[in-house]
Protein backbone atom coordinates (compact mmCIF):
# COMPACT_ATOMS: atom_id res chain seq x y z
CA UNK A 1 0.00 0.00 0.00
CA UNK A 2 1.21 3.35 -0.89
CA UNK A 3 3.00 5.48 2.46
CA UNK A 4 0.93 8.41 3.48
CA UNK A 5 1.67 12.27 3.54
CA UNK A 6 0.87 14.84 6.04
CA UNK A 7 -1.77 17.75 5.41
CA UNK A 8 -1.35 20.56 6.93
CA UNK A 9 -4.03 23.92 6.15
CA UNK A 10 -3.07 26.59 7.98
CA UNK A 11 -4.50 30.20 8.19
CA UNK A 12 -3.28 33.48 9.78
CA UNK A 13 -5.67 32.66 12.72
CA UNK A 14 -5.67 28.55 12.67
CA UNK A 15 -4.64 25.31 11.52
CA UNK A 16 -7.78 24.64 10.08
CA UNK A 17 -6.56 20.75 9.13
CA UNK A 18 -3.72 18.44 10.24
CA UNK A 19 -3.64 14.76 9.49
CA UNK A 20 -2.08 12.05 7.46
CA UNK A 21 -3.30 11.25 4.12
CA UNK A 22 -3.12 9.11 0.83
CA UNK A 23 -4.06 12.10 -1.47
CA UNK A 24 -4.84 15.26 -1.61
CA UNK A 25 -6.17 17.39 -3.96
CA UNK A 26 -5.87 21.04 -4.86
CA UNK A 27 -7.01 24.15 -6.62
CA UNK A 28 -3.89 25.25 -8.08
CA UNK A 29 -4.01 28.32 -10.27
CA UNK A 30 -2.61 26.57 -13.40
CA UNK A 31 -5.32 23.71 -12.68
CA UNK A 32 -6.32 21.28 -10.40
CA UNK A 33 -3.50 18.69 -8.90
CA UNK A 34 -3.20 15.59 -6.89
CA UNK A 35 -0.31 14.64 -4.46
CA UNK A 36 0.43 11.26 -3.28
CA UNK A 37 3.35 9.82 -1.48
CA UNK A 38 6.82 10.83 -3.59
CA UNK A 39 5.71 13.48 -5.55
CA UNK A 40 8.08 15.81 -7.02
CA UNK A 41 8.39 18.88 -4.88
CA UNK A 42 6.68 21.97 -5.88
CA UNK A 43 4.91 25.49 -5.09
CA UNK A 44 2.13 26.77 -6.49
CA UNK A 45 -0.80 29.91 -5.54
CA UNK A 46 -4.09 28.60 -5.71
CA UNK A 47 -7.82 29.77 -6.63
CA UNK A 48 -10.33 30.24 -4.43
CA UNK A 49 -12.17 26.37 -4.40
CA UNK A 50 -12.14 23.48 -2.22
CA UNK A 51 -9.20 21.01 -1.55
CA UNK A 52 -10.07 17.22 -1.19
CA UNK A 53 -8.33 14.66 0.90
CA UNK A 54 -9.32 10.43 1.81
CA UNK A 55 -9.49 10.08 5.54
CA UNK A 56 -7.82 6.97 7.39
CA UNK A 57 -11.11 5.48 6.26
CA UNK A 58 -11.02 6.84 2.83
CA UNK A 59 -14.11 8.55 3.10
CA UNK A 60 -13.51 11.80 0.68
CA UNK A 61 -13.36 15.21 2.80
CA UNK A 62 -13.84 18.94 1.37
CA UNK A 63 -11.76 22.33 2.90
CA UNK A 64 -12.52 25.74 1.49
CA UNK A 65 -9.56 27.74 0.51
CA UNK A 66 -8.68 31.13 -0.43
CA UNK A 67 -5.73 33.37 -1.53
CA UNK A 68 -3.39 31.14 -0.46
CA UNK A 69 0.06 28.71 -1.44
CA UNK A 70 0.62 24.97 -1.47
CA UNK A 71 3.85 23.41 -1.43
CA UNK A 72 4.22 20.14 -2.09
CA UNK A 73 7.15 17.87 -0.92
CA UNK A 74 7.68 14.06 -1.13
CA UNK A 75 6.05 13.70 2.26
CA UNK A 76 3.84 16.02 2.83
CA UNK A 77 1.60 19.20 1.00
CA UNK A 78 1.52 22.59 3.16
CA UNK A 79 -1.39 24.74 2.54
CA UNK A 80 -0.95 28.68 3.90
CA UNK A 81 -4.21 30.11 3.28
CA UNK A 82 -5.73 33.71 3.54
CA UNK A 83 -8.87 32.20 4.69
CA UNK A 84 -10.15 28.33 4.75
CA UNK A 85 -12.52 26.03 6.80
CA UNK A 86 -14.07 22.25 6.45
CA UNK A 87 -16.77 21.79 4.92
CA UNK A 88 -19.01 21.41 8.01
CA UNK A 89 -17.78 24.33 9.22
CA UNK A 90 -18.79 26.44 6.67
CA UNK A 91 -21.85 28.74 8.05
CA UNK A 92 -24.39 28.55 4.72
CA UNK A 93 -26.27 31.43 5.42
CA UNK A 94 -23.20 33.33 6.41
CA UNK A 95 -22.22 33.04 2.56
CA UNK A 96 -25.36 33.82 1.70
CA UNK A 97 -25.31 37.09 2.95
CA UNK A 98 -21.91 37.87 1.72
CA UNK A 99 -22.89 36.63 -1.51
CA UNK A 100 -25.82 39.57 -1.99
CA UNK A 101 -23.33 42.34 -0.29
CA UNK A 102 -20.94 41.20 -2.82
CA UNK A 103 -23.35 41.53 -5.73
CA UNK A 104 -25.11 44.91 -4.71
CA UNK A 105 -21.28 46.34 -4.62
CA UNK A 106 -20.50 44.95 -8.03
CA UNK A 107 -23.86 46.70 -9.72
CA UNK A 108 -22.42 49.66 -7.84
CA UNK A 109 -18.94 49.63 -9.64
CA UNK A 110 -19.33 52.24 -11.93
CA UNK A 111 -19.57 54.71 -9.06
CA UNK A 112 -16.28 52.53 -7.32
CA UNK A 113 -13.17 52.55 -7.89
CA UNK A 114 -11.50 49.62 -9.25
CA UNK A 115 -10.38 48.38 -6.38
CA UNK A 116 -13.47 47.74 -5.25
CA UNK A 117 -14.27 45.80 -8.29
CA UNK A 118 -11.80 43.52 -7.48
CA UNK A 119 -12.47 43.03 -3.44
CA UNK A 120 -16.43 42.84 -4.90
CA UNK A 121 -15.60 40.22 -7.11
CA UNK A 122 -13.21 38.36 -4.91
CA UNK A 123 -16.06 38.00 -2.24
CA UNK A 124 -18.70 37.04 -4.62
CA UNK A 125 -16.10 34.06 -5.65
CA UNK A 126 -15.65 33.03 -2.01
CA UNK A 127 -19.14 33.36 -1.19
CA UNK A 128 -20.09 31.15 -4.05
CA UNK A 129 -17.83 28.60 -3.47
CA UNK A 130 -18.75 28.47 -0.49
CA UNK A 131 -22.28 27.56 -0.99
CA UNK A 132 -21.33 25.54 -3.51
CA UNK A 133 -19.03 23.01 -1.27
CA UNK A 134 -21.98 23.56 1.61
CA UNK A 135 -24.72 22.37 -0.68
CA UNK A 136 -22.94 19.69 -2.19
CA UNK A 137 -23.85 15.84 -1.84
P1 LIG B 1 -17.70 37.47 5.41
O1 LIG B 1 -17.98 38.73 4.65
O2 LIG B 1 -18.93 36.71 5.79
O3 LIG B 1 -16.72 37.67 6.57
P2 LIG B 1 -15.50 36.70 3.78
O4 LIG B 1 -15.43 35.91 2.50
O5 LIG B 1 -15.11 38.13 3.67
O6 LIG B 1 -16.95 36.50 4.37
P3 LIG B 1 -13.05 35.66 4.80
O7 LIG B 1 -12.25 36.91 4.81
O8 LIG B 1 -12.82 34.69 3.67
O9 LIG B 1 -14.61 36.01 4.90
O10 LIG B 1 -12.84 34.86 6.17
C1 LIG B 1 -12.71 35.51 7.43
C2 LIG B 1 -12.84 34.44 8.51
O11 LIG B 1 -14.21 34.03 8.62
C3 LIG B 1 -12.07 33.17 8.22
O12 LIG B 1 -11.61 32.64 9.45
C4 LIG B 1 -13.08 32.24 7.58
O13 LIG B 1 -12.76 30.88 7.80
C5 LIG B 1 -14.36 32.65 8.30
N1 LIG B 1 -15.56 32.56 7.44
C6 LIG B 1 -15.95 33.43 6.49
N2 LIG B 1 -17.12 33.08 5.92
C7 LIG B 1 -17.48 31.92 6.54
C8 LIG B 1 -18.60 31.05 6.39
N3 LIG B 1 -19.58 31.27 5.51
N4 LIG B 1 -18.64 29.95 7.19
C9 LIG B 1 -17.67 29.72 8.10
N5 LIG B 1 -16.59 30.49 8.27
C10 LIG B 1 -16.48 31.59 7.50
Amino acid sequence: MAENIRLEVVTPEKSVVSVSTQIVMAPGSLGEFGVLSGHTPFLTTLKTGSLKYKDENGTERYVFVSSGFAEALPDRVTVLAESAERRKDIDIERAKAALERAERRLQEQNREADIDFTRAKAALLRAISRIQLAEMR
